[in-house]
């Protein structure tokens, strides 16, 4: 494991230049406006666990025609929301989730999502990662979310040696130049998904290829 700041600062450096951020790009959270006020980040992104954009996409749409507000969800029948987020994965935890949430955030927090993570950790079904981007693209205080895709980049890096998500953000997160941080989750998802896939990653056209101990080439 390495945590060497001038390797680190090189690889930030380089996928800065290679990847634009989420709002300059067609990705279809920005197109479908899934996180475009802070009620849908928080739902979209809950929805998000262990499912593809794609099914996010399916399931968010017609519930964002539906419900606009905590209150609404809140009000929406059980039977009815089950039904409109089928297209993601645990749709019927996720519908408790839902419903408990909403209410913890009218009753506890008169109808604002809570702006600190620790308040944000004690709502229902909100985990570290979806912790960390509500505080990064929402709350503007720099949190990188480690995902499946960056969990397996940072390994491969030698950046950390773990299976853990938590583990490998504290250390993301305290590593990670402060110029670096707000956009960091969002270059490293982009290269885990685009050119360090998990079965076969493209290390013909890695562009930190240089800095990985992981390297299928030579
Ligand atoms: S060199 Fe290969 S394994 Fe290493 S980061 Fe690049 S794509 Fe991933």
């Amino acid at each position: 494991m390495t945590t060497n700041p001038e390797k680190i600062s090189k690889i930030y450096l380089i996928l800065s230049q290679t990847y634009e951020i989420f709002e300059n790009t067609d990705d279809p959270w920005m197109t479908n406006g899934l996180s475009s006020n802070p009620f849908k980040s928080l739902v979209s992104v809950c929805l998000s666990t262990m499912t593809t954009t794609s099914r996010v996409v399916k399931a968010c749409v017609p519930l964002y025609e539906k419900v606009s507000t905590f209150e609404e969800l809140l009000k929406l029948e059980d039977e009815e929301l089950r039904e409109i987020i089928k297209p993601v994965a645990h749709y019927n935890r996720k519908t408790k989730n839902l419903k408990v949430m909403a209410h913890q955030i009218i009753t506890k927090f008169n109808g604002e999502i809570p702006s600190n993570k620790k308040d944000l950790l004690s709502l229902q079904g909100v985990g570290p990662k979806v912790a960390d981007i509500m505080m990064n693209f929402v709350f503007d205080t720099p949190s990188i979310a480690v995902d499946t895709h960056i969990l397996r980049l940072l390994n491969r890096l030698g950046i950390v040696k773990t299976s853990s998500a938590e583990i490998a953000a504290e250390t993301i997160n305290t590593i990670t130049p402060i110029e670096f941080k707000k956009h960091a989750h969002e270059w490293l998802i982009q290269h885990g998904m685009k050119v360090c896939h998990a079965r076969k990653p493209k290390c013909e056209e890695c562009v930190i290829c240089n800095y990985c101990s992981y390297k299928t080439i030579g």
